[in-house]
């Protein structure tokens, strides 16, 4: 294999540390960051370069992944004292692959272009498991004239890299179907749950569904009963998969955007509510598909 030119990559969590491991496999020497000095170990132990700040990764990379949990975290990485931004070079690609606010993603490519880099949104769809696989969905969102050098790296890692326009719109597309996903894994729950109530089998219940017009990849993919499916986090009492925390966090930019675009999301508004409240009654690391336990739990009222 020809030898290819190293890859920074900051944020080496649930997602980030799979996703760093598939560019291992496809040659790309890395260069890596994060601030909980452990996720970077099982890097340094592959002979990876582990460095101590993000501008450093900068100094050392002239492609960078960076995948984060906030956009308070992006802004730390990209416009912090010892961000990317500092020490950027000239021509660099910044790939953000982190779900955040779009107005974020906007007013940090504007920073990067005054710097002479180019930064683009990417985040993503597909939990652990596809970032394990290589099997992301990525919905990228800047200049088209640099998205075939995002397709490069990003298909490394993923099996569906599409171009969604202008920078933010990555972020726009990925809100948009987290909000319908946590809505239709409320419906999923309460469905569910008003059926066992009825006296039905669960597992027959959702072959029922799964074959009739209430079918969803709540239902049919991640169903949140314990005991319908195996290998979800339902039949792992709630572990891993796609954070409650993370699922509120993204119902609050789909809650931001509906509100600067003056759009109803009536059914989302009251998904970040339960999503909140959730968090609130310590649900906060279980996985979102959880909110049938919390139905469970309040159902006296
Ligand atoms: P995570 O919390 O597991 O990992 C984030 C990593 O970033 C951590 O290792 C943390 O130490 C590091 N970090 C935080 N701030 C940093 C900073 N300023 N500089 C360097 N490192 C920093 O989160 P995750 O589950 O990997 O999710 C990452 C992003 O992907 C989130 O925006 C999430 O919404 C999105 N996402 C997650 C999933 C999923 O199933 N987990 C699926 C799709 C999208």
């Amino acid at each position: 294999m020809a030898s290819k030119t190293p890859v920074g990559f900051i944020g080496l969590g649930n997602m980030g540390n799979p996703m760093a491991k598939n560019l291992m496999k496809h040659g790309y020497p890395l260069i890596i960051y994060d601030v909980f000095p452990d996720a970077c170990k099982e890097f340094q132990d592959a002979g990876e370069q582990v460095v101590s700040s993000p501008a450093d990764v900068a100094e050392k990379a002239d492609r960078i992944i960076t995948m984060l949990p906030t956009s308070i975290n992006a802004i730390e990485a990209y416009s912090g004292a010892n961000g990317i931004l500092k020490k950027v070079k000239k021509g660099s690609l910044l790939i953000d692959s982190s779900t955040i606010d779009p107005a974020i993603s906007k007013e940090l490519a504007k920073e990067a272009e005054k710097m002479g880099a180019v930064f683009m949104d990417a985040p993503v769809s597909g939990g652990v498991g596809a970032a394990r696989s290589g099997n992301l969905t990525f919905m990228v969102g800047g200049v088209e004239d640099e998205f075939a050098a995002a397709q490069e790296l990003l298909g490394c890692m993923g099996s569906n890299v599409v171009y969604c326009g202008a920078v933010g719109t990555g972020q726009a597309a990925k809100i948009c179907n987290n909000m319908l996903l946590a809505i239709s894994m409320i419906g999923t729950a309460e469905t569910m749950n008003l059926g066992i109530r009825l006296g039905l089998d669960p597992k027959l219940l959702a072959k029922i569904l799964n074959m009739s017009s209430g079918r969803c990849w709540s239902s049919d993919s991640y169903n949140p009963v314990p005991g319908v499916m195996d290998g979800v986090p339902s039949a792992n009492n709630y572990q891993g998969g796609f954070g409650t925390t993370l699922m509120a966090k993204d119902l609050g930019l789909a809650q931001d955007s509906a509100t600067s675009t003056k759009s109803p999301i009536l059914l989302g508004s009251q998904a970040h509510q339960i999503y909140r409240m959730m968090c609130a009654k310590g649900y906060s690391k279980k996985d979102f598909s959880s909110v049938f336990q919390f139905l469970r739990e309040e159902e006296t009222f």
